[in-house]
C-alpha cells in the first residue's frame, strides 16, 4: 500500500467522496470542509508540490483548471465566485504532499487568509 494519502485515494484503497474522475485527474470532497463547497482536485500522478511544476506539466495543469471550472459551474459557483487555493511547503500550510488544489465556495470568503 502506498504511503501517500492521496495516492491511496487515487487507487481506491482509501475511501473518498469522489465528484469527478478521468484518466489523469480526480476530485473529491475535503474531509474537513471549510466552506459549503470544498473540493480537492488532484492529478492521479504523484507530484509532491507546485515546486515540481515546469513547462512539461502545462497540459496537466490545463486539465486540472478546466475540471475546477466545470465543478464550480456544477456547484452553482460561476456567478457567485469562488476561490482556488494551493498550499505549498511547511509555512504555506501544506499537509498532504501530493499536489492538490482546493476549490472553495458557497459563502463569502475573507481575505487575506491567516
Ligand atoms: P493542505 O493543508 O495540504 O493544503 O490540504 C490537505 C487537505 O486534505 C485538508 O484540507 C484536509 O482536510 C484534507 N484531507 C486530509 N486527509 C483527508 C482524507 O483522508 N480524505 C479527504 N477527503 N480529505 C483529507
Ligand atoms: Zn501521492
Amino acid at each position: 500500500m502506498t504511503e501517500c494519502l492521496f495516492c491511496g485515494i487515487v487507487e481506491g484503497s482509501i475511501p473518498s467522496e469522489k465528484v469527478y474522475e478521468d484518466e489523469h485527474v480526480i476530485a473529491f470532497k475535503d474531509i474537513h470542509a471549510q466552506a459549503p463547497v470544498h473540493i480537492l482536485v488532484i492529478p492521479k500522478k504523484h507530484i509532491p508540490s507546485v515546486q515540481q511544476i515546469g513547462e512539461g506539466e502545462g497540459m496537466l495543469l490545463g486539465r486540472i483548471f478546466s475540471v475546477i471550472n466545470r465543478l464550480a459551474k456544477e456547484h452553482g459557483l460561476s456567478e457567485r465566485g469562488y476561490r482556488i487555493v494551493n498550499n505549498c511547503g511547511e509555512e504555506g500550510g501544506q499537509t498532504v504532499h501530493h499536489i492538490h488544489f482546493h476549490l472553495l465556495g458557497g459563502r463569502a470568503l475573507t481575505w487575506p487568509p491567516g
